[in-house]
């Protein structure tokens, strides 16, 4: 889904409270690029080239989906932040901050603002030290060596020791050790299947998706919906006991962390709203013989969403059937969960209203949104 760059970058500082500047640095590179994925230990060396204090080096490794250019933008946006000034000068100075790039994936990029590999790295032990800590064995792509063989090459013999300060990784800020199973519910168009997907990537979830799309008769329901209304919900459930069971079984329920991107009571759900009377109270009989054997998330998302901007949602992603989905439609459904979830004590659920958010396309709203359903840890 979102493909996502493996990044590598180096943070120096020499001036100031230069821990308190790295740990910023890493936190806003957080907040702002992506997941970060480790940290090197700290070290210290002397500076290079050039008389001042000694230097503080880190690296880290991230993932992100911003392209380099974006990367480097931001970087340097978070430099300044820090207070890092540039003066126009040929000689290096002091700086509360410095963020280079190391590598981009294993990408070679030479632009008037961006060379990649970083072209100083493989004569900088300051660099390659911490670099070794998160990526020993990664291939330098032009000179074909490892971080690791670029390190005993390295004629730079300035001494480097490590220090005994670790900085924070601040994904540990979202603690879901609490949770083995997590279903994600919503509208059609919330954004169940993005977040399910996002959360998977970060946190290393297994994910469990529902197979909607492959239904038969869902194109047929939106076009006849009282004629295929009972034999759309049937389908639907007995697919979703199938792939719940099989997926489960696959899986340790108390090892693993799962995320899925729907829960089965949606069939009941939506069959309230879809099934005349008689129907519904026939299908409910059915759906509570499979329910009693499938297993149940800890933790059960509804993600709250407008009418407005499910509509919007909908017609982004386009699936042709979907597209003459009326407001009314989607109100009731909408009801549908509220009112399942308020009569429901045996789920834990929360119910989180995105209406003003954007979590696909912003990360500091992604990351609010994490705070939410797994309430921020006070570091
Ligand atoms: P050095 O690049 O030798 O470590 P420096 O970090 O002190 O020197 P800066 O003044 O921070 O140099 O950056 C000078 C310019 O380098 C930046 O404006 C940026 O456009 C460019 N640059 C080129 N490649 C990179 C990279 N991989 N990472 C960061 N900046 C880069
Ligand atoms: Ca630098
Ligand atoms: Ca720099």
């Amino acid at each position: 889904m979102n493909l996502t760059n493996h990044v590598y970058i180096a943070l120096g500082s020499n001036k100031g409270d230069r821990i308190k500047y790295l740990q910023e640095a890493v936190d806003l590179i957080f907040a702002e690029i992506g997941k970060v994925n480790s940290i090197s230990k700290v070290y210290n060396s002397p500076a290079f080239g050039f008389e001042s204090d000694d230097f503080l080096n880190t690296c880290i490794y991230i993932e992100t989906r911003f392209s380099a250019e974006d990367v480097l933008q931001k970087l340097q946006a978070i430099e300044l932040k820090l207070g890092r000034e540039r003066t126009f000068s040929e000689t290096y100075q002091a700086r509360t901050i410095d963020l280079d790039i190391l590598f981009f994936n294993a990408e070679m990029l030479k632009t008037e603002l961006l060379s990649v590999p970083h072209p100083e790295l493989q004569n900088r032990q300051f660099v390659l030290q911490p670099l070794k800590d998160v990526a020993p064995k990664f291939e330098h792509p032009k000179f074909k060596k490892t971080v690791e063989e670029l390190l005993v090459e390295c004629e730079d013999e300035s001494e480097i020791e490590a220090i005994k300060i670790w900085l924070k990784n601040p994904s540990k800020q979202f603690d879901f050790s609490n949770y083995n199973y997590i279903a994600i519910e919503g509208n059609i168009g919330a954004g169940k299947t993005s977040l399910a997907h996002q959360i998977s990537c970060d946190y290393n979830a297994k994910i469990i998706l529902e197979r909607f799309a492959d239904n038969p008769f869902l194109p047929k329901f939106y076009e006849e919906p009282q004629r295929y209304a009972f034999t759309l919900e049937m389908s639907f459930l007995a697919d979703r006991y199938q792939q719940i069971s099989d997926d489960l079984s696959q899986l340790d329920l108390f090892k693993d962390f799962i995320v899925s991107d729907y829960d089965i009571y949606k069939s009941l759900i939506f069959s309230k709203i879809t099934l005349p009377e008689d129907e519904f109270k026939l299908y409910r009989k059915l759906f509570y013989l499979m329910y009693k054997d499938i297993a149940k998330p800890d933790l059960y998302v509804y993600l709250y969403q407008n009418t407005a901007r499910l509509q919007e949602n909908i017609k982004k992603r386009g699936r042709d059937y979907e597209q003459n989905i009326d407001d009314e439609y989607l109100d009731k459904i909408n009801s549908g969960y509220l009112d399942f979830l308020k009569n429901q004590s045996e789920l834990n659920v929360k119910i989180i209203d995105i209406s003003d958010k954007d979590f696909v396309n912003s990360r500091s709203d992604y990351l609010w949104l994490l705070g939410e359903i797994c309430g921020e840890v006070k570091s």
